[in-house]
């Protein structure tokens, strides 16, 4: 586990989460839940947002809320002074009905409908992420038809392609994101873009992957990003005045991965700041507002899901699998793409732990795992297991499959908790329904 003063074993030898119990968290709300610390997303949008200030200068942290959206997050957020990313109109909408500063959004998509564009567009979203020839087209449209101008970035591929501790460099990445730099082809649609009268093209984008440990990864970005810079600038006087690198930073989930705490995450940050100012001032470019988008490390480790244990089934010699009254409706990424997660027995975390358990979910498929081969104390019917650093791609990505329910989200802070997302009903299930 990665400790932290907010995420501890107390004297019970009990899971303590913000303060609160997970043994009251579940008489208070039941089980399967989602529980979020707010400190933690508190401490790390400031460390994240004081750290740009002091090794860069100007710029933004958009928290790219794809990671956990819900009203109760972009209010915490904007507290917090950050911006915030968001990729379709349901974003949009929950984003500006917690009140948040549209002009601190970053609104992305490879498939961005004219609807949507036009949505952004009534908000008065900050920046539009271009992704095709004719979403800038539309664009134009819309704005003529609203008699503005957008600011507007373009979403382009350095080359660099990362995902967790491996980073590969190709020339030509097969993507449905983005322009490549490599082809020429990110040339081409900047020199469209930027000849549109109603879209000031500000500068460009990429996001070179998720859950990245290899900071090497970023710098190497960095170098194609501003080399690109430096190239239209010298060919056509193209300055930007923006750079947008995205987020990817990676967090711990289970063994193996770095174990850090909320200033450690910080590193990140300087890495990008200090690789950014050394090539700006070698290619003697501008200084560009920098934003970077982080998600996943923002609610990531702040997260954590309780469930109940059911039926445990014994295949001798084979595997002991835990049922749990959750699964892959709250929790697709282990079926999605086999991420690893850490399993607790919530309330016996000093027990040492024997028996090697896969922890199934209760849908109809038998690739519904949590997680596989984890080592826990004995488990009995009834127990409370607790998965770790759940507070991203959890909820986001939850359904109603099988018609569950998904579950509630709590907020746990100094002791005390609170629904930010309130349980589903019967009625809910149906609600849409002739
Ligand atoms: C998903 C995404 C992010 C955030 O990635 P994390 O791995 O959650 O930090 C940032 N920017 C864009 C454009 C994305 O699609």
């Amino acid at each position: 586990m990665n400790q932290r003063e907010t995420l501890k074993v107390n004297e019970l030898g009990h899971l303590e989460i913000g303060g609160v119990d997970c043994n009251c968290l579940r008489e208070q709300y039941g089980t399967p839940l989602y529980v979020m610390d707010q400190d933690y997303i508190e401490n790390i949008c400031k460390v994240y947002a004081d750290t740009l200030n002091a090794e860069y200068g100007e710029g933004m942290i958009a928290y790219a809320s794809k990671a956990f959206s819900c009203l109760e997050i972009y209010r915490i957020v904007n507290k917090m002074g950050i911006g915030a990313d968001s990729v379709s109109a349901g974003e949009l909408f929950t984003a500006n009905k917690a009140g948040f500063p549209m002009q601190k959004i970053c609104f992305h998509g490879n498939n961005k409908s004219k609807s949507e564009l036009k949505l952004a567009l009534d908000y008065g979203v900050g920046y539009i992420v271009i992704d095709s020839y004719t979403e800038a087209d539309d664009l134009e449209t819309l704005c003529e038809q609203k008699n503005i101008t957008q600011k507007v970035l373009i979403r382009t591929n350095p080359g660099v392609e990362a995902h967790t501790h491996h980073f590969v460099q190709t020339a030509k990445i097969d993507s449905k994101f983005g322009f490549s730099i490599e082809s020429g082809d990110a040339e081409n649609i900047v020199k469209y873009v930027n000849s549109k009268e109603r879209l000031n093209l500000v500068g460009l984008h990429c996001h070179i992957g998720s859950q990245i440990f290899e900071e090497k990864s970023f710098i190497l970005a960095i170098e194609k990003m501003t080399d690109f810079y430096k190239h239209l600038s010298d060919k056509y006087g193209i300055k930007f005045s923006v750079l947008n690198l995205g987020g990817g930073f990676g967090i711990w989930y289970a063994d193996g991965d770095a174990k850090k705490t909320c200033n450690q995450y910080a590193d990140y940050i300087k890495t990008i700041a200090n690789s950014l100012k050394d090539c700006i001032a070698k290619k003697g470019l501008n200084k560009p507002y920098l934003i970077l988008e982080p998600g996943r490390s923002i609610v990531g480790e702040a997260g954590i899901t309780l469930y109940t244990a059911g039926r445990i089934k014994e295949i001798k010699g084979i595997k002991n699998y835990i049922s749990i009254d959750g699964g892959m409706f709250d929790n697709p990424r282990y079926a999605l793409y086999q991420a690893k997660y850490s399993v607790e027995s919530a309330l016996k975390m000093n027990a040492p732990k024997t028996v090697k358990y896969s922890i199934a979910g209760k849908c109809c498929e038998s690739g519904d795992i949590i997680a596989e081969d984890v080592m826990l104390p004995q488990v009995n019917e009834g127990d409370l297991i607790a998965v770790l650093s759940t507070g991203a791609y959890n909820y986001s990505m939850a359904s109603n499959y099988n018609r569950n329910f998904i579950p509630p989200v709590v907020m746990v802070k100094d002791g005390a908790s609170r629904y930010i997302v309130k349980p589903q009903t019967f009625e809910d299930l149906i609600r849409n329904d002739i």
